[in-house]
C-alpha cells in the first residue's frame, strides 16, 4: 500500500471534492468560497497514519492533500478565519516526498505511518532499523513478496 494522497485515496481531483463536499454547505450557510488564495503562512502538509493530510489552523480537522493541486479548504469552519478563501499548503521538496513515502512504505501498518514537518528521512531510517525494517530508498518486492500491499 502507497501512502495516499487525496487523488489516491478519493480518486477525484480537489476541485471534485470541493464539488461534491464543502460547495453545497458552504451555499446553506450563506459562504462563498473565496477562489483568491490566503496570502498568509501556508499550512505544512503532514503525514497522519499512511495519508498526506493538511491540518485546519482553526479548528484542527483535517484533510487530504492532493499533491497536485496544493489547496486546503476545511469543511468543518470554512476556513472562516481566512475569509473563507483557499489555504495554500506546502509540501517538502519532490525528492525528499519520495524519500519519506519510502521510508514510510516499508512500515507494514498503516497507523505507523507518520511524519510531521521537521522530521528527517535518516529519522524516519534510524526508526525503521529500530524496527529491523528495512531503510532504503525503494520500496522492494511490492506484491510479489506480499510485504507491501496494494
Ligand atoms: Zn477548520
Amino acid at each position: 500500500m502507497r501512502v495516499m494522497d487525496g487523488r489516491a485515496q478519493l480518486e477525484v481531483s480537489f476541485a471534485e471534492w470541493i464539488a461534491a463536499n464543502v460547495a453545497d454547505q458552504a451555499r446553506k450557510m450563506g459562504v462563498a468560497i473565496d477562489e483568491a488564495l490566503d496570502p498568509r503562512v501556508p499550512i505544512a502538509a503532514q503525514v497522519n497514519q499512511n495519508r498526506w493530510i493538511a491540518q485546519c489552523p482553526d479548528c484542527f480537522g483535517a484533510t487530504y492533500v492532493w499533491k497536485d493541486d496544493l489547496r486546503q479548504f476545511c469543511p468543518s469552519c470554512l476556513n472562516a478565519v481566512a475569509g473563507h478563501r483557499y489555504r495554500r499548503v506546502v509540501m517538502p521538496a519532490e525528492d525528499e516526498v519520495s524519500a519519506i513515502e519510502a521510508m514510510l512504505e516499508h512500515r507494514l501498518l498503516p497507523h505507523n505511518r507518520n511524519w510531521s514537518p521537521g522530521e528527517t528521512v535518516e529519522g524516519l531510517a534510524a526508526e525503521n532499523l529500530e524496527r529491523g525494517l528495512p531503510a532504503t530508498l525503494e520500496v522492494a518486492g511490492g506484491d510479489d513478496q506480499g510485504t507491501v500491499g496494494k
